[in-house]
């Protein structure tokens, strides 16, 4: 395994997330019923012509900008040709030889440093239909709601050296494609998936060896275990004096093994050809200009402001920065209760770990900035403990409102009445002789089960401050 090097290329299928499909007007939405969302266009009628969506267009010049691409002023369409049953016109119209953007790049951070992953090209195209096998015993239906649904493609140029350099230039580019707006990159729902390429060869060998493909593969997880699994089948053929076919292979979750499917095509099987229905796309450098000027901050901008203004850690201003939704979060609820610290704090423990327990991802993240601003406000404030915190936090999530009705609802205030703690105190000082003589023979332990039982029986509503400086004022008595 050490003598050899890994290499990887990914294809990324985007959906773009226009309001309506990329040759006609009907809505892109997902979840609808099967085949609502079709028209003579994307169901491939007879003489239904198709008209390019600009916004598709300004989309991918948007994604081709901040991934430092050159944008090609003239290009087209063309026709890819191949048969499938989710496919109605037997074509898709995609982009051959004038992709949109070209030569590009995205840098990660790797364990060596930064490194800049170099993007071959981006290009838009229709996505297919998509058949269902389960719902009809012996045969399979089509729902033509994703066809014609706008795709970008974008193409890395072999660079990735391990499946953690793979999951890095994912996670960068699900991250770009977020802050810009162009796809909302819901994986489990399939907006972003990908082709992942992999081969071998020895190390110090210039040449690459020969890849195989695995398609469409829509999780992080699935996508790294793939790679790993795919190099080392690779090794051990060529140790033992095999080659690699090039091929498709199907990654299977449950077995974790790629199974082969299809020898792999190439460009001169799908025919390729202009797209006469289509007008050649033609783009100024003002229209180009005007979409630059317009970008957003991007994910490495923020990062760095985090360091800088708002003093982060490095991990956290890279966790928090990697999510426009949880950046914005972060920012807005700042600034509402001006305690940066708190909001980050929140983000990283708390709800990050209830993210990743409900596997929901931060777009889903049900109540906003104000109503996280309000919560830290009433912990700053002593209205609530930090404890009480967590509930709230929890009632959020399962039913966002503020955070001062809640804990008005539930009777969560804390309590900081001093005539309301002195009696708490005498109770359980009274209850629990033991410790009150462990602690004056020394053992300060017993302070802190004191207090533990006091906030035990006020079910965490008692200011821990308070009761702990009238624990001891009444022990040195
Ligand atoms: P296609 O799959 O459409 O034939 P390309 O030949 O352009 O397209 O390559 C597709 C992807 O395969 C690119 O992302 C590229 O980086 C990757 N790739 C090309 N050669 C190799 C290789 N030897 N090992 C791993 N990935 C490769
Ligand atoms: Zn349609
Ligand atoms: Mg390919």
């Amino acid at each position: 395994m050490n003598d050899y090097e890994v290499i990887i290329g990914l294809e990324v299928h985007a959906e773009l997330s226009t309001k309506t499909k990329i040759f006609c007007s009907c809505p892109t939405s997902f979840g609808a019923e099967p085949n609502t969302h079709t028209c003579p266009i994307c169901m491939a009628m007879p003489g239904a012509l198709p008209v390019l969506n600009e916004k598709v267009v300004e989309y991918a010049v948007k994604a081709g900008l901040a991934t430092n691409c050159e944008i090609s002023k003239n290009s087209k369409n063309d026709r890819k040709n191949y048969f499938y049953p989710d496919l109605p016109k037997s074509y898709q119209i995609s982009q051959y030889d004038k992709p949109l953007c070209e030569h590009g790049y995205v840098e990660i951070d790797t364990k060596e440093g930064k490194k800049k992953i170099r993007l071959l090209r981006i290009h838009i195209e229709e996505d297919a239909g998509k058949l269902n096998h389960d719902e009809f015993a012996g045969g399979s239906l089509v729902d033509l709601n994703r066809a014609g649904v706008p795709l970008i493609e974008i193409v890395s140029e072999p660079d990735l050296r391990s499946s953690e350099e793979a999951e890095q230039y994912l996670k960068k580019l699900k991250s770009i494609l977020e802050y810009i707006e162009v796809s909302d990159c819901k994986m489990q729902e399939g907006s972003l998936r990908a082709d992942v390429n992999v081969s071998v060869r020895k190390k110090g060998d210039t040449k690459f060896g020969t890849r195989t493909e695995m398609k469409n593969m829509n999780s992080f997880r699935s996508i790294v275990r793939a790679i790993e699994y795919e190099a080392n089948r690779q090794i051990d053929v060529l140790e033992d004096g095999g080659t690699i076919e090039q091929e498709t292979r199907r990654w299977d979750e449950v077995s974790g093994k790629t199974f082969s499917m299809r020898d792999k095509e190439d460009a001169e099987d799908y025919r390729y050809f202009p797209e006469p229905d289509l007008v050649a796309i033609k783009l100024s450098d003002e229209y180009i200009e005007n979409i630059r000027k317009n970008l957003p901050e991007l994910p490495e901008s923020r990062k760095e402001r985090y360091l800088n203004e708002y003093h982060l850690s490095e991990k956290d201003s890279n966790i928090i920065s990697s999510s426009k939704y949880l950046a914005d979060l972060f920012e807005q609820a700042t600034k509402i209760c001006n305690n940066a610290k708190a909001v980050n704090n929140w983000i990283i423990s708390d709800i990050s770990r209830i993210l990743n327990e409900t596997e929901t991802e931060p777009i889903e993240i049900p109540f906003d900035s104000n109503q996280l601003a309000k919560l830290v406000i009433l912990i700053d404030k002593g209205v609530i403990s930090s404890s009480i915190g967590k509930k709230v936090l929890v009632e959020l999530f399962e039913n966002p409102r503020d955070p001062e009705e809640i804990i008005k609802e539930k009777g969560w205030i804390q309590i900081s009445d001093e005539g309301a703690i002195k009696e708490i105190v005498m109770k359980i000082l009274e209850e629990n002789p033991q410790s009150v003589s462990d602690y004056k023979a020394g053992k300060d332990k017993a302070l802190g089960f004191l207090v533990g039982q006091a906030m035990k029986q006020t079910k965490g509503k008692a200011n821990p401050k308070m009761l702990n400086e009238m624990f001891i004022e009444e022990l040195k008595k």
